[in-house]
């Protein structure tokens, strides 16, 4: 039997400014989920409410956005019980779906708060429904709400968004639609926890690009002189490429660089320096072969740069001046 779906959707709530809770800031209220098997058929479907344990008042644009009151939860399980009965549900081989990044995260929080058997030492692998869409339908970078996408792919309309259960069964129709054969390649990760050693980083091929995930670092400068965070690795051959432009930044948070592989010609890399929740400061790299144009731009930012570092220093070079030339008043 081929790996199953579970498509996964959350509503929670959260504290008001004063009983907000930093180590749950969103607490789950309800789980809806839809399970297809290795042909994209529905097989069957998970829907329940949590009984809250921190907040015991829906927050104002909570109520709003699902309709859903205390009154509706009354009689629920607490969010232990729930969680065990959905993965009870889940079964042994199986991937997550949602759409967008958010829902795995806060997931992984509430389990964390509560203690239970956490989902994953590290990443966990998932499929980004929203991400795919845009792969199959649109440019592959846009990023649509999921009843813009509904509405454009003319699926019926049932019951209302933001509800677990209905959105859930959304995301898994626009799924169903996708054709697309290797779109299933373009893993996500969920980074509610980072790689914790070297061997733990990920390192994933996708028909168009590559993606490397770092373990997390106590600041920036260590990313960005680890050997592998800023090695610049042929896509096709996986060896060192010789950098034709070294890693070059605008920001200080996206480094751009270009490598030549004797056999496969120019990569272009792109790494992203990030900060996870709890602090921890990561990489985010993709390579893809390089593009018409990618040079041109890529120098463009290299002069940007530099003209960034000069200005910097006269501003630097200026005010130790005028530092100096207010201690010599002073004493004259
Ligand atoms: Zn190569």
């Amino acid at each position: 039997m081929s790996k199953e779906y579970i498509v996964l959707d959350l509503e929670w709530n959260q504290g008001y400014p004063k009983t907000e809770n930093s180590d749950i800031p969103f607490e789950v209220i309800e789980i809806g989920a839809v399970k297809l098997n290795g042909d994209k058929e529905i097989i069957d479907r998970f829907e329940s409410f949590v009984w809250p344990t921190v907040y015991n008042r829906i927050y104002f644009m909570t109520a709003k956005v699902t309709c859903i009151s205390m009154e509706d939860l009354k009689g629920s399980d607490r969010f232990p019980e729930v969680y065990r009965r959905f993965m009870k549900w889940c079964g042994n081989d199986f991937i997550f779906c949602t759409w967008g990044s958010m829902d795995l995260t806060e997931l992984r929080r509430n389990v964390s708060f509560h203690k239970l058997t956490p989902l994953a030492k590290g990443p966990l692998e998932y499929l980004d429904i929203q991400k795919l869409y845009s792969l199959e339908f649109d440019d592959g970078k846009s990023r649509l709400s999921l009843e813009k996408a509904v509405n454009i792919l003319e699926i019926e309309k049932g019951d209302a968004f933001h509800r677990a259960d209905s959105d859930a069964l959304y995301t898994a129709e626009i799924f169903r639609r996708m054709k697309k054969r290797d779109l299933e390649k373009y893993l996500s990760f969920d980074l509610y926890r980072l790689p914790g050693t070297r061997g733990e980083e990920i390192h994933a091929a996708f028909p168009t690009y590559s993606k490397y995930i770092s373990r997390g670092f106590s600041d920036r400068r260590k990313v960005l002189r680890d050997r592998e965070a800023a090695s610049l690795k042929c896509f096709y051959c996986g060896n060192n490429t010789t950098f034709h432009i070294p890693w070059v930044s605008v920001n200080s948070k996206q480094y751009y660089a270009m490598g030549k592989c004797p056999e496969h010609g120019m990569m272009r890399g792109h790494l992203r320096i990030r900060k996870n929740w709890d602090g921890a400061i990561y990489g985010m790299k993709t390579i893809r072969p390089a593009k018409q144009g990618d040079e041109g731009e890529l120098r463009q930012k290299e002069k940007t740069a530099k003209e960034q570092e000069k200005k910097l220093k006269k501003m630097l070079r200026n005010q130790s001046h005028q530092i100096q030339k207010n201690n010599d008043d002073a004493f004259s």
